[in-house]
Formats: structure tokens, sequence, C-alpha cells
């Protein structure tokens, strides 16, 4: 029996004896027999095959750091759109209408035909499979290793369904968290629009926001832990990154002024009072 596990970092989900592991890290490909006579195979991709899709600021695809050139902004935002529901099959006449709202349907079906041969066509370098179509659904397939979204969200859910007694005493939770708000580069699909369709526009506003608020919540909890530990650098830095993208939040400039006077940096303190008074 072959079970497919992700890698993540909860670590490896053990399965019972006799099952057949895969683990997919990025650049490597493992298959690990679980049972009493271990095998263990590894190949390692060539480094020109490193594919990454970053969604946090202006989205792009990367092949061994080479950004991919889309032909189209509907082609990248119907793989930004699919890559954002992971192993989740998308049916056509909706993806049509979210991408191209407002035409005559078969329109919009022969213009997401056109828009995925040209995104099969842009990926084509890419080793592994990213997306799978059939006659009604378009897919995602391809590992969450490689999206930064994806990542951020796993290493999250990996924080929220821990079994620790408190997320502010967990240092494998405090790890994931600062690697997670180390991710988001900007804004969900910074910069990309589709004029004249709402939907799109509808769904984006609310997945931005949604992104906003986890970034927000994990900074907050950081801010929390390391004014647990009395380390008042640290949360210099993540009241600073917090502030970056929620000025208006006044419970963080005083946690900020508090740990800039805690660290014996007095003057900015006051440097940083005035610009709130300005
Ligand atoms: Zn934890």
């Amino acid at each position: 029996m072959l079970d497919r596990i992700s890698f993540d970092p909860c670590g490896v989900h053990r399965q019972p004896p006799g099952h057949v592991q895969s683990v997919t890290l990025p650049g490597v490909s493992t298959v690990v027999d679980a049972g009493h006579d271990l095998r263990l195979h590894l190949s390692l991709f060539p480094e020109s095959t490193m594919f990454a899709l970053t969604l946090f600021g202006p989205p792009n695809a990367a092949l061994d750091d080479r950004s991919l050139l889309f032909p189209t902004v509907r082609s990248r935002a119907l793989l930004a759109y699919l890559a954002l529901h992971p192993q989740q099959p998308q049916f056509r006449d909706a993806l049509a209408e979210l991408l191209w709202a407002g035409g005559p349907g078969a329109e919009n079906r022969s213009n997401l035909r056109t828009a995925l041969s040209r995104l099969r066509r842009t990926l084509k370098d890419v080793e592994q499979p990213l997306v799978r179509a059939d006659r009604d659904t378009i897919t995602f397939i391809g590992p969450a290793g490689i999206v930064d979204v994806l990542r951020f969200r796993s290493l999250l859910r990996a924080c929220a369904n821990h079994a620790h007694r408190s997320e502010l005493d967990c240092q494998t939770c405090l790890e994931r968290m600062q690697e997670a708000v180390a991710l988001p580069a900007g804004p969900l699909l910074a910069g990309l629009h589709l004029a004249g369709n709402p939907l799109f526009e509808e769904w984006l506003l609310a997945e931005r926001e949604q992104c906003q608020q986890q970034v927000l919540s994990a900074l907050q909890t950081l801010v929390k832990i390391y004014q647990q530990r009395q380390d008042h650098a640290q949360v210099v830095t993540y009241a600073r990154q917090q502030l970056a993208l929620a000025p208006w939040r006044e419970e963080t400039h005083l946690a900020l002024m508090r740990a800039y006077l805690l660290n014996g940096e007095r003057h900015r303190a006051l440097q940083h009072y005035a610009t709130m008074t300005d």
C-alpha cells in the first residue's frame, strides 16, 4: 500500500509497519518502506528543476530562480487561484465565471481553455506535475512546499493543532511561527487585478484580509512570548513588524515603547512616542 505523506513542521506522520511511505521535500524524493526490513531510496532532482510559486507580494513563478513569463494576467491569476485551493478540483464553469465575469458562458469556457493551454506552456519545463485537468475540473496537484502561502498556512495549522499546554511555552510552535511570519513579502497577490471581475476581486480581498489577520495574530503571539521571556529586543522586532501592517494598533505601540524602555533605549521610546503625537 502506498501512502503519500507530506513533509511539514510537525514532522513525518508514522504509518503502521508494512506500509510504504513516500516523502517529498523540495529537491528530494524519498521512498521509505516502514516495514521490518527498512528500505530507503533517495534520489536528488537536478538543481535546475527547483520550482517555487510566490503568492505573497507580487505573484511570481520561478524555475531555478528564473522568473517564468506569463503571457496574460489571467493565466497568472488562474495558477494563483488553483494553487490557493490545493488538491481541490475546481469546476471549469466556476473558474470561467470567476476569471471572465460578464461574458457568455461558452466564450468564457473557451477563454479558460486558452488560458490553461498558455499556463501549461509557461510551466512546460517544470518537472513535477502542477495542474491536472479533466473535462469538468482543473486541480492544483503540486506539493505544498513549493508555494509560500501554503507553507505559511501549514505552519500555522501545525501550531493550532499541536498538543502543547500553551503556545506561549512551546518552543516548537515558536519556531514555526517565526518561520511563518518571515514568509510574507507583501499582501497576497499584490498588484494582481482583473478589471471588471467583481467575483475575483471579492475573493481576493477576502483571502488577503484573512492572510493579514493570520500574520497579525502570529506576530501578536510572538510579542507575548518574548514579553514573557523578557527578551525585549525580540519584542521590538515583532511589534515593529506588526505596526508596519497595522499602524492603528495602540496596544502594539505601547508594547513597543515598553520594550524600548526595558531594553535601556529610552531615547527610542521617546522618539516613537513623538512620532505618534505628530
Ligand atoms: Zn506547540
